[in-house]
């Protein structure tokens, strides 16, 4: 009985293996995330991009989590208080930052001036959000620069 469930476990994980499953997409990050995928030149179709109500951050922490990606399931979820009061160049910098861990595999890069000599961080993939006047020195304006 028992080596009977374990084949039909191998199968059933094969199967889930062979195709990437689309991901769900809230129509609220639509022009942002068509803004990474020119941006970056791919395709988002298997990550997921959805809201979440609340992110539990370690208490002692001066920081609070706006969004994340969770690399297991390919989702990235965005704190739905943060967006509902954030400015589109938050916005746009929030989905760079998510997709870059979810569809671009980058880590973190919290340099600072290492190239610049502006006090802004060197990448959209630095773990504090890029204010508006710093994106746009590193990577021009856009429509959502405000
Ligand atoms: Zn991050």
């Amino acid at each position: 009985m028992r080596i009977y469930l374990l084949i039909g476990f191998i199968a059933i994980l094969l199967i889930g293996c062979g195709k990437p499953i689309k991901g769900v997409q809230d129509d609220a990050f639509k022009a942002y995330i068509e803004h990474f995928e020119t941006m970056q030149n791919v395709s988002t179709e298997f990550t997921s991009v959805t809201f979440i109500d609340s992110i539990q951050d370690d208490p002692n922490s001066q920081y609070y989590t706006i969004g994340y990606c969770d690399p297991n399931t390919n989702s990235v979820k965005i704190l739905k208080s943060f967006w509902d009061t954030a400015p589109n160049s938050e916005r746009r910098t929030v989905i760079m930052h998510e997709l870059g861990h979810c569809v671009l595999n980058l880590d973190h890069d919290d340099q600072l001036n290492n190239r610049w000599s502006d006090g802004c961080p060197n990448s959209f993939m630095n773990s504090i959000l890029m204010d508006s006047w710093c994106y746009d020195l590193r990577y021009g304006k856009d429509q959502f620069s405000e």
